[in-house]
């Protein structure tokens, strides 16, 4: 298993704030929040980034939007508008190696995105 904050979240070895989990999938509130609502959503399969996504992982990634979706609507910004971020590398500002969408609203998040 690697050495990764992620999996260890996964595995309750770190503690987090889990909003959803299924076999495949868990959705976890970030630990630094950038706005009122900020959730993690991952592939239970330790996936570093969308540079090293297979084409079986394509149902997955797949079943996370669908979980975000509903995630918005439960957490209540499926009105107001949010944004889904996957950062990838270094030039991507990618901090953690396992694949992960950022979940963000809950307040304006303006028009810039780089
Ligand atoms: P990245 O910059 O890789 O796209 O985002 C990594 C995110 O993971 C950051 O927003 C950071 O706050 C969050 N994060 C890092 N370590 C932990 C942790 O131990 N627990 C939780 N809940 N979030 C974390
Ligand atoms: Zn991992």
């Amino acid at each position: 298993m690697p050495d990764c904050i992620f999996c260890k979240i996964i595995n309750r070895e770190i503690p987090s704030q889990v909003v959803y989990e299924d076999e495949e999938l868990l959705a976890f509130k970030d630990i630094h929040p950038v706005a009122p609502v900020h959730v993690l959503a991952i592939p239970k399969k330790h996936v570093v980034s969308v540079n090293d996504l297979a084409d079986e992982d394509a149902e997955v990634v797949g079943k996370i939007f669908l979980v975000i979706k509903e995630l918005a609507s439960q957490l209540g910004i499926a009105e107001t508008g949010y944004r889904v971020v996957t950062n990838s590398g270094e030039d991507g500002g990618q901090e953690v190696g396992h694949l992960h969408f950022h979940l963000i609203g809950g307040k304006p998040l303006g028009r810039k995105i780089g």
